[in-house]
C-alpha cells in the first residue's frame, strides 16, 4: 500500500474567507452552532467580521475522545514516518507562503513584513521536528549489575497521548506550530484552543496537516473563551497541557491540571524584560537593539524589554538617536502595505489598556518623548493603531516599569554601575528574557550569567530560532519550547527489565 504521505499534491488552498468554519474536526474545517458566541474581529479595520461559537465542555470531551482513538495508530508509527508528514506540511506552508502571511495579518493586525517571517518560522519548526524525531525519539540499552548478557534493561520513549494546547493571540500560527510540531512528532494527538482574539490560523494549519497526510482526529481545533479552555484543562482524557498566555491564566491552568488527573504542563507566560545598555556600546547597535526589543508586533511580544536601562554617560546621545530612528522607521499604517512597520493592536480593549499605561506614566511624573496616542491611518481609520511611545523620567516603582504592558511603550531608565543595573534588572517576578549591549565581552558574559531570564541577548535582541531553547524563569513559566527538550517533554520513558535466563532467578 502506498502511504498517503507519498500521494500529496498541493491540495491546500488558503480560503478567501472564514465561511467554511472556524472549528477543525475529523480532518475538516467545520462550522459549529452554539448559544454562547464571541466576536471575530479584524484589527486592521476595527470591525467584527463574524461570530463564532464557544465549544461547550461536552463538545470538548467528544473531540478529546476522537483524538484518543486516532492517537493509538499514530503513536505506533515510527518517528521517521511521522516526521515525513510534518516535513510535507512545512513544504505546503512554503508553497502558500504569501497567502498565509496575508491571513496572519487579517487574524492579528501585524505588518505583512513581519507576518512573512512568522510563516517562514512556522515551516522551519515543522521541518525541524519532522527532521530530528527519528534521531531523538529512541530508547537506551542499559547494563545492570551481574546481568551479563542475559539480564539487562532497556527504555522505550513513548508518546503521552492527547496534548491539550491553549494559545495566545500575538503569534497565532507560530504559537500553534511550536506546540503542534513536537507533540505530533512524538506520536501524540493534539486538541488546540486558539485565543478568541485570533482564531483563524490554527484552523488553516489543520487543512495543511490534512493535505500533508495527517489522519483525521490527530489535530483538532476547538474555539472558545475561558470556559472552553478550562474544559480542556480539566478533561480527564487529556494527558498534558501546553499553554501560552498571561501569568494569571497560567496559574489557573496549572491548578486545573491537577483537578482530577495529574497533567504535566508547559507554561509559556508573560514577561517584563530589561535591556541594559552600557556607555561603551556601539550607539547605532544600541538603538537598533532597543527598537528590536520593543516595536515588533506593535510591542505585543512576550520577550519585549520595555525597561531600557541606559548608562548615564550615553543617555543623552542614545535618547536623541533613538527618537530620530523611531521617527524615520516606525511607519504606522495599514498592515497590508509593504512599507508599514507598525500595524494594529489586537482589539479596542487592549489598545485602551496600553493608552491607560501611558496615561499612568504621565500621572506618575513621566514625560512621553514621542507617540503614545491613537492614530487613524488612511484607509483603515477604524483600526486599533497607536503611535509607539517612548517614556522617560520615571523610577522603578512606576506602573509602566513594573507591569507587563504588551504594547509599544519603551521606558528609558538611567543607571550608573553594572551592579546596580543587574540588581534593578532582576528586580521583577518575571524572567522571560533580558539583554545587554556593550563592547566589553567579558562584562557581557558576566552579566548574562547573572540575569534571571530564560533567554539573554548580547548585542542583539529578540532573536528566536527553533533549535534554541525558549522559555521562562520565575513567573514567566516553566518547560521549554523550540528545542530537543520540547520534543522529549511530549514523551514518557518506560523502563523494561529483561531476564533471558530463567535459571538465574531465585526467591
Ligand atoms: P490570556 O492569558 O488572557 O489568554 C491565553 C489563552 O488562555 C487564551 O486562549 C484564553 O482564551 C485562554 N484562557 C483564558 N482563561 C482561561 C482559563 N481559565 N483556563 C484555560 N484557558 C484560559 O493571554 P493573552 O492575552 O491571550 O496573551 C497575552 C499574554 O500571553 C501576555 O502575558 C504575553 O506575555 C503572554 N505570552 C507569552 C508567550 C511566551 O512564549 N512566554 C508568548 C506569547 C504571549
Amino acid at each position: 500500500m502506498i502511504s498517503k504521505v507519498y500521494r500529496i499534491m498541493s491540495e491546500f488552498k488558503a480560503p478567501a474567507d472564514l465561511s467554511g468554519g472556524l472549528f477543525f474536526r475529523n480532518g475538516k474545517r467545520v462550522n459549529i452552532d452554539g448559544e454562547k458566541t464571541f466576536p471575530v474581529v479584524e484589527q486592521r479595520i476595527g470591525a467584527e467580521v463574524r461570530r463564532c461559537a464557544n465549544a461547550s465542555p461536552a463538545l470538548v470531551d467528544e473531540v478529546v475522545k476522537e483524538a484518543r482513538t486516532a492517537q493509538k495508530e499514530w503513536g505506533n508509527k515510527t518517528p521517521l514516518e511521522r516526521g515525513k508528514i510534518l516535513r510535507k506540511a512545512a513544504e505546503i506552508i512554503r508553497a502558500n507562503h504569501e497567502d498565509l502571511a496575508r491571513w496572519e495579518v487579517r487574524t492579528n493586525g501585524k505588518p505583512l513584513v513581519e507576518a512573512r517571517i512568522d510563516i517562514d518560522y512556522s515551516a522551519d519548526t515543522l521541518e525541524y521536528y519532522g527532521g530530528i524525531a527519528a534521531a531523538v525519539l529512541k530508547g537506551d540499552y542499559l547494563e545492570i549489575p551481574g546481568g551479563g548478557t542475559s539480564r539487562f534493561a532497556y527504555t522505550r520513549r513513548e508518546p503521552l497521548g492527547v496534548i491539550g494546547c491553549i494559545g495566545a493571540w500575538n503569534y497565532p500560527l507560530l504559537t500553534c506550530v511550536w506546540k503542534v510540531g513536537p507533540a505530533l512528532a512524538a506520536g501524540n494527538a493534539v486538541v488546540y484552543k486558539p485565543s478568541p482574539f485570533a482564531p483563524a490560523s490554527p484552523v488553516l494549519l489543520g487543512e495543511i496537516l490534512t493535505a500533508a497526510g495527517l489522519a483525521d482526529g490527530l489535530y483538532s481545533v476547538v474555539q472558545g473563551e475561558a470556559e472552553t479552555g478550562e474544559a480542556l484543562c480539566t478533561n480527564a482524557g487529556v494527558n498534558k497541557l501546553s499553554f501560552t498566555g498571561s501569568v494569571n491564566t497560567g496559574l489557573a491552568v496549572q491548578k486545573a491540571a491537577a483537578e482530577n488527573t495529574l497533567k504535566p504542563c508547559t507554561l509559556e507566560l508573560g514577561g517584563k524584560s530589561e535591556i541594559i545598555i552600557f556607555d561603551d556600546a556601539d550607539l547605532n547597535n544600541a538603538v537598533n537593539c532597543a527598537m528590536m526589543a520593543n516595536f515588533f508586533n506593535q510591542g505585543q511580544v512576550c520577550t519585549n524589554a520595555t525597561r531600557v536601562f541606559v548608562q548615564r554617560g550615553i543617555l543623552e546621545k542614545f535618547t536623541q538617536e533613538l527618537l530620530k530612528a523611531c521617527d524615520e522607521k516606525l511607519k504606522v499604517g495599514d498592515p497590508l502595505n509593504e512599507e508599514t512597520r507598525v500595524g494594529a493592536n489586537i482589539n479596542e480593549f487592549h489598545m485602551n489598556k496600553i493608552l491607560g499605561f501611558i496615561e499612568s506614566a504621565k500621572q506618575e511624573g513621566g514625560q512621553v518623548l514621542r507617540g503614545g496616542v491613537q492614530v487613524h491611518p488612511e484607509g483603515v481609520e477604524n483600526g486599533y493603531y497607536i503611535d509607539p511611545a517612548i517614556v522617560t523620567g520615571l523610577g522603578d516603582d512606576a506602573k509602566v516599569v513594573r507591569e507587563e504592558i504588551f504594547g509599544a511603550c519603551l521606558v528609558i531608565l538611567p543607571f550608573d554601575t553594572e551592579e546596580e543595573a543587574v540588581t534593578r534588572g532582576n528586580n521583577t517576578t518575571f524572567g522571560l528574557a533580558a539583554g545587554v549591549v556593550t563592547s566589553d565581552l567579558a562584562r557581557a558574559h558576566r552579566i548574562a550569567a547573572q540575569l534571571e531570564a530564560g533567554s539573554v541577548f548580547i548585542n542583539t535582541y529578540n532573536d528566536c530560532e527553533v533549535n534554541v531553547d525558549f522559555g521562562g524563569f520565575k513567573n514567566s513559566g516553566h518547560g521549554r519550547e523550540n528545542c530537543i527538550d520540547a520534543l522529549k517533554a511530549h514523551t514518557q520513558t518506560k523502563a523494561i527489565y529483561v531476564n533471558l535466563d530463567a535459571s538465574a532467578t531465585s526467591y
